[in-house]
């Protein structure tokens, strides 16, 4: 493919063998944006990823965390900030699996939100059960960029979050899912990103994960190069211009839909 490819959404040192898998997406050019679950994690291998150009550390404090010293790793979050425009992942989990309250999680998600405030970062996004919340929060403190990961909620709050200008993050499961493709669906060209979510994900990986392609390239009648230059242009676009006012794109020329 010509087109260099993308991953959205990768938790690269959940991997054994996570060097060989960040310099193996470095070898095949697939702009991978490595999210952590808490700040340590971006802490211990920034200094090994800040050397790759396709690998983009993110600085995360995911909501599913627990076991943790709040107050080191809140520090470690403002000590390492200003080193990534990524931020994530982050966010709130109302379904059953969640440990910490709601209060709490809330409160973790506002001190990152606080903490971005009026800075250029684009915020990779966890809202299982909790999608109407996540977007209350991020417009209230005015998160001008966004990547909804995986969503899985309503189609009215995702047409919410199209008009702010927010992206979505598609992965494999996602395709092969008759929710996931009902999403997928609602979804303009030019808010998709695409994802692994690896390791979570059976059998992908930043550099394998064609079935996404096929999906899209079956559903949009298109050729593979084709889907894999939009999701391309997604990324760039992504980081280039401010996502809040939805305008924006629609009078960009290299937009499709
Ligand atoms: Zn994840």
């Amino acid at each position: 493919m010509n087109f260099e490819s993308v991953d959205a959404h990768c938790h690269i040192n959940f991997f054994k063998n996570a060097g060989d898998i960040a310099l193996e997406c470095e070898k095949r050019k697939v702009h991978t944006i490595y999210v952590t679950t808490l700040p340590s994690q971006f802490d211990e291998t920034f200094k090994y990823v800040k050397l790759l150009k396709y690998i983009y550390p993110s600085l995360g404090f995911h909501c599913l965390e627990s076991n943790y010293n709040l107050e080191k790793e809140k520090k470690l979050f403002l000590k390492n900030i200003d080193k990534t425009k990524f931020i994530g992942e982050v966010g709130l989990d109302f379904s059953k699996r969640a440990v910490k309250s709601k209060e709490e999680q809330k409160e973790l998600f506002k001190f990152v939100l606080e903490a971005i405030k009026g800075k250029d970062k684009i915020l990779n996004l966890h809202s299982a059960s909790a999608e109407d919340e996540v977007l209350r929060m991020i417009i209230k403190y005015d998160a001008k960029k966004a990547i909804f990961h995986w969503y899985s909620g309503k189609i009215s709050t995702l047409n919410k979050i199209l008009d702010y200008g927010y992206y979505f993050s598609i992965n494999e499961s996602m395709c092969r899912s008759k929710k996931g493709q009902n999403i997928i669906s609602k979804l303009p060209r030019n808010r998709i990103l695409v994802e692994t979510d690896a390791p979570f994900i059976e059998d992908t990986l930043p550099y394998n994960n064609l079935n996404v392609y096929y999906y899209f390239s079956e559903l949009w009648t298109m050729k593979l190069e084709n889907v894999q230059e939009i999701f391309y242009n997604n990324f760039i676009e992504l980081q280039e211009h401010s996502s809040k006012y939805g305008n924006l794109f629609h009078e960009c020329p290299r937009m499709i839909n």
